[in-house]
């Protein structure tokens, strides 16, 4: 069994959808299980929903209507018959959206964020199900929701391996080609969660894991995994052969071609990961599996952009020992802030974190009470895994470095945009 995902990207237009049907066409889609993500930058526009709804009512329903005309007109485009019943499913998928929004009465954030996010993937699947039928490609939809399950900590759920796998091996029936939501889950009481922002990777590895399934492909608009993301480096190399370790490590950084946590349940199992070209399908493109060494052994750079060097040193110039450090560190979990870098020497301590979840200024704040603290927002992190000399020239030059790290395989270096404060 083979579990393929199609993500944002591969479906953004009907052009893309067509492109499923001819993809699942040349590479065969026997013993397969789809997994696909919301279409083109839906979750985003969702997101414009949810700030709408929190914020600004006025404009509530427009940014609603944003992602119905993109849809129907997706819809309009691969099916010429108006009365295809593709138009009621998503004309219900609308109606519950609208109605959720209506009858809500959770002030909690995270909690309306899980349940209208959630609408991306329930329509491109629908759609993309339903194209799939008429082309004669016959598959089944299933709702993600009724098999993955997680805890309650919406926008970032936990998966409950017990139930899931439970879930997952009782109701997945194996011989009929499946097509189910990326990034979803529930919780206990059936409300809808979501595994992290770009986590249908994740999704498709969890699938995987508890089918045990041959090998896991993710479709993408790049050739496979490069040495370095093509929208910022020059120069990219393909890299063919990827330890699972060297794999984490790339995610783990902020290689954002493949979701950090889809790498863990693959590599349990020894199953391996496929980055395709959905441009190119029948190249060859990169494999995580087991092999001993990066094949080409080449340096592999990573930036993430818009991230937060907070530097602390002690009020009273005492070192900054285990009990400052486990008080930092709760902070920071406290903040759902993910810590990039750390670096501390006798007096002081460095972090740099993603402020992905606006904690920022409450962290700062408790921070404040017992340290000295300062802040640069808006700094890049370089990461370098096998760096050379000439590599980490590339990266220094003409920047302003506010912090390098050198360890044995990984360099980082912090570059300032110029708005410390
Ligand atoms: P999806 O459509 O599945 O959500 P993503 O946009 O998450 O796909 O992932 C593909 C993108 O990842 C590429 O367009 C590329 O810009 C980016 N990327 C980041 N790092 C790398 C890398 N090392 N190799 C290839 N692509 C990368
Ligand atoms: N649609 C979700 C997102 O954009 C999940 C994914 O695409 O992987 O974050
Ligand atoms: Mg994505």
């Amino acid at each position: 069994m083979q579990i393929f995902k199609f993500g944002g990207a591969s479906v953004k237009d009907a052009a893309g959808v067509r492109n499923v049907a001819s993809i699942l066409e040349q590479v065969g889609y026997s013993d397969t299980l789809i997994v696909i993500s919301a279409m083109g930058k839906t979750t985003n526009a969702l997101e414009d929903v949810i700030y709408a709804y929190f914020k600004d009512k006025h404009i509530l329903n427009d940014s609603i209507k944003v992602i119905k005309d993109f849809h129907y007109n997706i819809i309009k485009e691969l099916f010429s018959n108006e009365n295809h019943p593709v138009y009621w499913k998503v004309d219900g998928l609308f109606a519950e959206l609208e109605s959720f929004l209506e009858r809500n009465k959770s002030p909690k954030h995270s909690f309306v964020y899980d349940q209208v996010v959630s609408f991306g993937e329930l329509l491109s699947t629908t759609i993309i199900s339903q194209y799939l039928n008429d082309t004669g490609i016959k598959n089944t939809w299933i709702d993600v929701r009724n098999l993955i399950k997680t805890d309650s900590n919406y926008r970032d759920g936990s998966v409950n391996w017990e139930e899931t796998q439970e879930n997952i091996t009782n109701s997945v029936n194996k011989s009929l080609l499946n097509i189910t939501q990326g990034f979803l889950g529930s919780d206990a009481n059936f409300f809808t969660t979501t595994l992290g922002r770009e986590g249908s990777d994740y999704t498709a590895a969890i699938f995987a894991y508890c089918l045990n399934a041959s090998s896991v492909t993710i479709w993408k608009d790049v050739p496979g995994v490069l040495n370095a993301d093509p929208r910022y480096f020059e120069k990219t190399q393909l890299l063919h052969k990827i330890p699972y370790k060297e794999a984490i490590e790339l995610a783990f950084y902020g290689a954002s071609v493949i979701h950090p946590k889809t790498l863990q349940p693959l590599q349990q199992k020894e199953i391996p990961l496929y980055v395709k070209s959905f441009i190119n399908p029948t190249a060859t493109g990169s494999a995580v599996c087991n092999v001993a060494e990066l094949e080409p052994k080449v340096p592999c750079f990573i930036l993430k952009k818009g991230q937060v060097m907070i530097s602390l040193s002690s009020l009273d110039f005492s070192f900054i020992m285990e009990d400052h450090i486990s008080y930092i560190f709760k902070q920071l979990h406290d903040a759902k802030m993910k810590v990039s870098v750390i670096q501390n020497s006798a007096i002081s301590f460095s972090v740099c974190v993603d402020n992905k979840f606006d904690t920022l200024t409450h962290l700062l704040e408790k921070l404040e009470a017992k340290f000295r603290v300062s802040v640069a927002e808006n700094v890049d992190l370089y990461t370098i895994r096998h760096a050379t000399e000439e590599a980490i020239g590339e990266v220094e030059n003409n920047k302003n470095v506010l912090l390098k790290q050198v360890l044995k395989n990984t360099v980082q270096i912090i570059v300032s945009n110029n708005s410390e404060k």
